[in-house]
């Protein structure tokens, strides 16, 4: 053990700013959930103690300015778009968003209906989409995961 705590005292790493950056960054997010809908229910499930998102580093966060990732989890409606705008312009830069299901993907079931967005990436600019209706806890984690490798291969000093 003595031996050991020696050899990491003489050790040294090197890396970059930017790849330490994204390591900590992808690490550590916190979320804003923007439920909307039937959607909203699956992300809570993948909060619970069942799929603990926490463990891959994901904590929610009551306030866009202490949040860097959204999740849409829903049908986002021409009504709410402009809260939907609003409230990721007060997210931290760098910020993030998850389309979680058909509907916040692409209007879903309600795609031909007067008051709903055919996407919220009209509204706010997406990162990872979640396919499925409603997408299972498992896929929402899966996106995460992805959204952790995008993150890592990024240039967030350059964004
Ligand atoms: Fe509900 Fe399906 Fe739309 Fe999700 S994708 S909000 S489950 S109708």
């Amino acid at each position: 053990m003595e031996e050991q705590s020696g050899l990491f005292q003489d050790s040294y790493i090197l890396t970059n700013v930017n790849d330490l950056m994204n390591k900590v960054q992808s690490n550590s997010m916190w979320y804003l959930s923007f439920g909307l809908a039937c959607c909203a229910v699956e992300m809570m499930q993948a909060a619970s103690a069942r799929y603990d998102m926490d463990r891959f580093g994901f904590m929610p966060r009551a306030s866009p300015r202490h949040a860097d990732l959204m999740i849409v989890a829903g049908t986002l409606t021409n009504k709410m778009a402009p809260a939907l705008r609003k409230v990721y312009d007060q997210m931290a830069e760098p910020r993030y968003v998850i389309s979680m299901g058909s509907c916040a993907n692409g209007g879903g079931y309600y795609h031909y209906s007067y008051s709903v967005v055919r996407g919220c990436d009209r509204i706010v600019p997406v990162d990872i989409y979640i396919p499925g209706c409603p997408p299972t806890a498992e896929a929402l984690i899966y996106g995460l995961l992805q959204l952790q490798n995008k993150i890592k291969r990024s240039n967030s000093i350059a964004r």
